[in-house]
């Protein structure tokens, strides 16, 4: 059977050039970076260069580059790490309704810990207005979070414009851009970011391992205390294989940024594909030019996702409802609740996000499986029914 991996904003395969460079780490790179010795030196300076390639990705200096576990933790440790830093200026936080939980939980629980929270919302197509940022600022706002991409409907938020605001209010801005390296140009400079996260794995690197850009001068309280690693703000020897391996990663993202754009004829040969032979399906998210060249998600009205996904399985294509990690739940998407849709068409919906693997051919056997599958399951839905 044909498989077909269309889930690439939940993780991506490992580029074998990055498994290349990481296999030479395992077995021949032991030295830890900290150490004045040969070994030691050898280690540091291939930390560095994961660290000089990642810089290069985002316009900054390497100094401005934190590695940590992922991006769930350089979210963490931007968002209580900068609050904390800076808690004397004021206690309150701006956010949105559709950001990851690993930003959007982390300021719930500082919420309850004595933090004021505003959450902003988004309109129909998953974009915050920079005019609601504007009105929300308040004196004793000293953070502002919002991030590049959506995961769920690839949504692309106005980060410069939300940028610019901040940095003349005295604000700090961080950025949840793990969604966005690799797809979309960065420039921390150009875009006025202080803090900004990033992940190895959804960039064909490895899982457990991702950065926060932390421009010169801002200051974050630590989360974990030990040795001085990584400017004191994130101790612990390096993790040097998924160092490296991200490294790799930025650097092959850095040439394919163009590729990447491409995949948007594949992204809308599959939605029109879908549109034009499935009725009553709803686009979710901005229709293209505010969109992840990646990001397909449509409700397929009368149908459940979590069957949708099931069938699909069964054929060998691999796609997701909502994002990964509220599968499993029967919640539906705070993302597409925030932007308007009822809890009945927010259940219907199947996202597709392809990749640099991506194939004409892979597009054309969903395009192929999708609608008989739909056309079955509506058949026994007892929603279906009632409307025809
Ligand atoms: C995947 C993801 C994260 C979490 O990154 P991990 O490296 O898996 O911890 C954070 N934010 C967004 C937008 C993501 O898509």
């Amino acid at each position: 059977m044909r498989k077909v991996y269309l889930d690439n904003s939940a993780t991506t395969p490992v580029d074998p050039q990055v498994a290349e460079a990481m296999m030479a780490v395992l077995t021949g790179v032991y030295g830890n970076p900290s150490s004045v010795h040969e070994d030691g030196r050898q280690a540091r300076m291939a930390m560095e260069k994961a660290r000089w390639s990642l810089a290069g990705l985002i316009g900054a200096t390497p100094e401005e580059i934190v590695f940590t576990s992922g991006g769930t933790e350089a979210n963490n440790l931007a968002l209580q790490g900068a609050a904390k830093a800076r808690v004397k200026k004021g206690r309150h936080l701006i956010t949105t309704a559709i950001e990851h939980h690993a930003v959007l939980d982390v300021m719930e629980c500082m919420e309850k810990n004595g933090y004021d929270l505003t959450v902003l919302p988004v309109n129909e197509e998953g974009i915050v207005a920079v005019e609601d940022v504007r009105g929300a600022i308040r004196p004793d706002t000293t953070l502002i979070s919002v991030m590049h991409a959506n995961n769920e409907v690839g949504s692309i938020q106005p980060i410069e414009a939300i940028g610019e605001l901040a940095r003349e209010r005295g604000i700090l801005f961080h950025v949840d851009a793990v969604q966005s390296l690799g797809k979309l140009p960065i420039s921390v400079i150009n875009m006025n970011i202080d803090m900004l996260s990033v992940s190895g794995h959804k960039i064909y690197g490895p899982k457990g391992v991702g950065a926060l850009y932390l421009r010169k001068g801002v200051r974050v309280v630590p989360m974990m205390f030990g040795g001085g690693q990584e400017r004191k703000v994130r101790p612990g020897t390096e993790n040097m294989l998924g160092i490296v391996g991200f490294g790799e990663a930025c650097r092959l993202a850095g040439e394919g940024l163009q590729e990447f754009a491409a995949l948007a004829v594949l992204r809308d040969r599959l939605l029109d594909g879908i549109l034009a032979r499935i009725p009553d399906v709803k686009v979710n998210g901005p229709r293209r030019g505010s969109r992840l060249p990646n990001n397909v998600n449509v409700s397929i009205r009368f149908v459940e996702g979590e069957s949708l996904l099931l069938s699909l399985d069964m054929q060998g294509i691999a796609a997701s409802s909502g994002s990964a990690c509220t599968s499993g739940s029967l919640d539906p998407s705070h993302v597409l609740l925030a932007m308007g849709l009822t809890h009945e068409i927010a259940h219907g919906s199947l996202r597709f996000t392809l990749g640099k693997q991506t194939t004409q051919e892979d597009v054309d056997y969903v395009l192929e499986k999708l609608p008989p599958i739909v056309e079955r399951l509506r058949a026994m839905s007892p929603l279906f029914s009632e409307t025809v």
